[in-house]
């Protein structure tokens, strides 16, 4: 786990552009995340992780011998504080608390709401990212899913919003820099919303370079072309505002081209993608058309571009994605391209 040592092999895979050993793609989870409870009528339900876990079944046959299932580790305090304020995660602590006490959910906004096990689910989705990370990073599986929720990547330092009390990744990105020595970390961002939060922590930080293409006139507001960062930070958040109703065909066009701008500006060591299913076509809080076959190509789109610097090592963590069956469809064509399978059959 010295730094030195992962940048030395690093090196070699960037030369070699092999193939690295271990399991194709890892599946990372925690029974926590499935008990945090926003009520039935909140989109970001608890029936998202069954129908999930589901769908995988469903499709055991062709996944079985790809994907190696693993449980996280909850996410420590020093890793949370790498980038939440101590003030944030004593926030989430206590409304946990206060919700256990008054037998009542509590709202930190309209629509972000804290269970008594939210304390507990939000620290195993951070965990789950970290855990994902560890097994890429360590050759334990070529790249990796994180089934994280809640979700993450609108949860800025201070501050819990849009469903999300922790951000995930930003944890995640964190944690392989300081344990892994990763020196330079993409995420790409193609929840149909704008990560607001992600942005917001890595604004300044030439290290971690955030690409996010989004719907345009929509939740939180944030995320405009000319938004490009701060400081030394500047030229290493880039966003793509998009229209609602634009062709499956004409995104992928724009994902691409996108994509080799950001890494025509930056060469990741490591790459995470903030996998939001509320892009696809027909999804409540969206205004895309994507579909999962979609989702698989642009997966595996990511994996061979960054392939270069990254060695194919690249993680993706649930964010968004409100109806429950496209949602489990959705992630099995992802873990697919994960696992280097095709989209179905
Ligand atoms: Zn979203």
């Amino acid at each position: 786990m010295s730094a030195d040592g992962e940048s030395a092999e690093n090196g070699d895979l960037t030369r070699s552009g092999g193939e690295r050993g271990g399991a194709p793609t890892a599946l990372v989870l925690h029974p926590a995340c499935a008990l945090h409870d926003t009520g039935w009528k909140h989109p970001e339900h608890q029936g998202r992780l069954p129908a999930i876990v589901n769908a995988i079944y469903r499709d055991m046959p062709a996944l079985h011998d790809a994907v190696l299932q693993r449980e996280a580790e909850l996410a420590s305090t020093t890793a949370l504080l790498r980038v939440h304020t101590p003030e944030h995660v004593e926030r989430i602590e206590a409304a946990a608390a206060r919700a256990e006490r008054e037998g009542a959910a509590v709202f930190l906004d309209g629509d972000t709401v804290v269970s008594p096990a939210s304390w507990e689910a939000a620290r195993a989705a951070a965990g789950c990212a970290m855990t994902a990370a560890d097994l890429v990073l360590g050759g334990e599986a070529r790249t990796a899913f994180a089934l994280s929720r809640p979700p993450g990547h609108h949860a800025t330092a201070d501050h819990a919003m849009g469903f999300c009390l922790f951000n995930n990744v930003a944890v995640a990105a964190r944690h392989a820099q300081a344990e892994w020595g990763v020196e330079r970390v993409l995420i790409v961002d193609w929840d149909v919303h704008h990560g607001n939060g992600t942005q917001d922590i890595f604004y300044g930080d030439p290290s971690v370079y955030v690409l996010s293409l989004h719907l345009g006139d929509h939740y939180p507001g944030t995320g405009a072309a000319d938004e490009r960062g701060a400081g030394a930070g500047i030229g290493t958040t880039r966003n793509v505002p998009l229209p609602h109703g634009l062709p499956a065909a004409e995104y992928r066009r724009i994902f691409a081209q996108q994509l080799e701008a950001a890494l025509a500006e930056f060469e990741p060591g490591l790459v995470f993608i903030s996998a939001g299913f509320d892009c696809l076509a027909g999804d409540p809080l969206g205004g895309l058309l994507l579909e999962p076959a979609d989702l698989h190509a642009m997966t595996r789109l990511v994996i061979e571009r960054t392939r270069p610097s990254a060695g194919g090592r690249v993680v993706a963590v649930l964010e968004g994605g409100y109806v429950p069956a496209r949602l489990g469809a959705g992630v099995v064509c992802v873990l697919r391209a994960l696992a280097g399978l095709p989209p179905e059959g």
